[in-house]
C-alpha cells in the first residue's frame, strides 16, 4: 500500500446523496507528482503481466485507464453506459442501490485469448467490476488482473471478483 498518496484524496461527506463519504480523487489529479506517483504504481503492479489491452469505466476510469495503456504499450478500451458506443455491443447488469444499470462494450473490442487489465478509480462494492469482467469473459478474453486505485475495504467487494487476482493501491 502507499500510505502517502492517502492525503491527496479528499474525503466528501453527504455525496451525491446524504450518508454517503465520497473519495474525491480531483485533488489527486491536479498535483503533478501524485498523479504521476498513482500511474507509476498501477504499471509497477501491472509489470510483466504481457497486457494487450486496457479496460475500464467512463469516466474516471478512463483518466487512470488510459494512461495506464500508455505506459504499457497496450490498447485502450471504453466501456460506456448506454446510447454513448457507436457500433455494436455487448452489455452487463449490475446492481445498484435501488434496481440495476447497464455497461456497455464493442463487441468487437476484445480478441480471443488476449490479455486483459480491467483499470478504474476506486473499488466499492465490485459490481461494476464484476460487469466489466462479464463482458470480458463473453469476448473469451484472459483477465489477467483487475487493479484499483482505491480498496474500501469494508464493502468487500473482492469476493464478488474472487476469480481473478485483484490489486489497489491505497486502501481504507
Ligand atoms: P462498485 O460497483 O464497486 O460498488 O462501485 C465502484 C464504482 O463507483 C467505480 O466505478 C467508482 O468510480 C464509483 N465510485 C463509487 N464510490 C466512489 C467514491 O467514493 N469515489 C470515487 N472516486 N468513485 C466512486
Amino acid at each position: 500500500m502507499d500510505t502517502s498518496l492517502k492525503k491527496y484524496i479528499r474525503h466528501i461527506p453527504d455525496f451525491p446523496k446524504q450518508g454517503i463519504l465520497f473519495y474525491d480523487i480531483t485533488t489527486l489529479l491536479k498535483n503533478k507528482a501524485a498523479f504521476k506517483k498513482a500511474i507509476d504504481g498501477l504499471a509497477k503492479i501491472a509489470k510483466g503481466k504481457k497486457i494487450d489491452y486496457v479496460v475500464s469505466v467512463e469516466s474516471r476510469g478512463f483518466i487512470f485507464g488510459a494512461a495506464l495503456a500508455y505506459k504499457l504499450g497496450a490498447g485502450f478500451i471504453p466501456v460506456r453506459k448506454k446510447g454513448k458506443l457507436p457500433a455494436e455491443t455487448i452489455s452487463a447488469d449490475y446492481a445498484l442501490e435501488y434496481g440495476t444499470d447497464s455497461l456497455y462494450m464493442h463487441k468487437d473490442a476484445l480478441k480471443t485469448s488476449s490479455r486483459v487489465l480491467i483499470v478504474d478509480d476506486l473499488l466499492a462494492t465490485g459490481g461494476t467490476a464484476a460487469a466489466v469482467c462479464s463482458m470480458a469473459r463473453q469476448l473469451k478474453s484472459r483477465i489477467a488482473g483487475i487493479i484499483f486505485l482505491i480498496e474500501l475495504c469494508g464493502l468487500k467487494g473482492r469476493e464478488k471478483l474472487k476469480d481473478y487476482p485483484v490489486y489497489s493501491l491505497i486502501q481504507y
